[in-house]
């Protein structure tokens, strides 16, 4: 990758995925879901990771994890946790690292708890089972939680059921599941989606929170932009397998390049706009099995050239720490090194 795309963030780097393969052999052919992904997480901030669905922002998470199923598989690449080839451990020291040093939270909670056990019994659980704390530590630490996750009368909420909580309450536990054992990496997989917008504000401002007070750093996953300009620091942009835009939240704001992050910002309702319609990217994301010719992004794109149907673009560096995939920036600076 180009320079900048490895040079360490200001407080160091937790997870360092890179040059990441991740291909699902089918019956029809091999879909690249995840094709040369090269993503940084650092100590400090929330890296946002955004796209439409099927751009493989969430395979690169389960890669992480290495909880892709087949015929998904990881082909190349590197996934650094603190410097540890995540691709190289056997499966028994990756049950180990997850739940321990990584967690994932996902977009709806019922799916993740068991109804049959009290949601204060599960969290617990988890600290017993991966840190081999005892019954009454374990019982106050998760309490403890729930109070840092803005879970109220967090002491009472221990007893209670999945189904006695709402959904936002239910979300909480979750966090405070993923962060109770203080993992090096919490990943948040659409962690709001499923909640309306006031309790989604809540949880990303507890999320932010929480990012501030714990040595953990965040990876979000989301297809919301304006979810990403809530809490996110740096942000890359995924479109069909490929890394298209990566800069810090102010720079991919009030610089935007890529076309497919403009139509991405052009879909976020703002106040001010006059009521006018929310823009759309115009057709569909690219089945992987039949990617177009050039830029993946061509067929949908208002501003492409002859050119982009014959070469892909590389990621050219078009501003300090910001590097975008379109030839429209190739004269602007550095491309990609390998
Ligand atoms: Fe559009 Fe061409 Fe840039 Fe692709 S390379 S985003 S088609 S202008």
């Amino acid at each position: 990758m180009g320079e900048g795309m490895t040079r360490a963030p200001e407080y160091g780097e937790t997870l360092r995925i890179k040059n990441l393969r991740t291909h699902f052999f089918t019956r029809y052919g091999v879909a690249p879901a995840v094709d040369d992904v090269t993503i940084t997480i650092p100590r400090k901030g929330i890296v946002g990771v955004v796209g439409e669905s099927g751009c493989g922002k969430s395979v690169t998470a389960l890669s992480v994890m290495r909880l892709v199923s087949r015929p998904g598989k990881i082909v190349s690449g590197k996934v650094l946790l603190d410097g540890e080839d995540l691709t190289a451990k056997s499966p028994r020291e990756m049950r180990q690292i997850r739940g321990n040093k990584i967690s994932m939270i996902f977009q709806e909670p019922m799916t993740s708890l068991n109804p049959v056990y009290t949601v204060g019994s599960q969290v617990a659980e988890a600290m017993v089972i991966h840190q081999g704390a005892g019954k009454k530590e374990a019982r106050d630490r998760t309490v403890e939680m729930f109070r840092s996750v803005g879970i109220p009368e967090a002491e009472k909420r221990f007893g209670s059921y999945p189904h006695q909580l709402s959904g936002g309450l239910r979300q909480r536990v979750m966090i405070a599941m993923a962060m109770v054992c203080r993992p090096r990496l919490m990943i948040a997989d659409e962690p709001t989606t499923a909640l309306d917008v006031t309790i989604e504000a809540q949880i990303l401002h507890q999320m932010k929170e929480l990012e501030r007070n714990m040595d953990t750093s965040i990876m979000l996953i989301t297809h919301n932009m304006g979810v990403v300009a809530e809490i996110c620091d740096y942000v890359y942009v995924m479109y069909a397998g490929r890394i298209m835009e990566q800069a810090d939240i102010f720079s991919l704001f009030d610089h935007t390049m890529h076309p497919y992050t403009t139509g991405l910002l052009g879909s976020i309702p703002r106040s001010g706009r006059g009521g006018g319609r929310l823009y759309n990217i115009r057709g569909m994301v690219p089945s992987l099995l039949s990617l177009p010719k050039g830029c993946r992004f061509r067929p949908r794109c208002e501003r492409a050239m002859p050119e982009c149907a014959e070469h892909e673009p590389e990621l050219y560096e078009a501003g300090r720490g910001h590097w975008v995939r379109c030839h429209l920036y190739r004269d602007s600076g550095g491309g990609e090194t390998r």
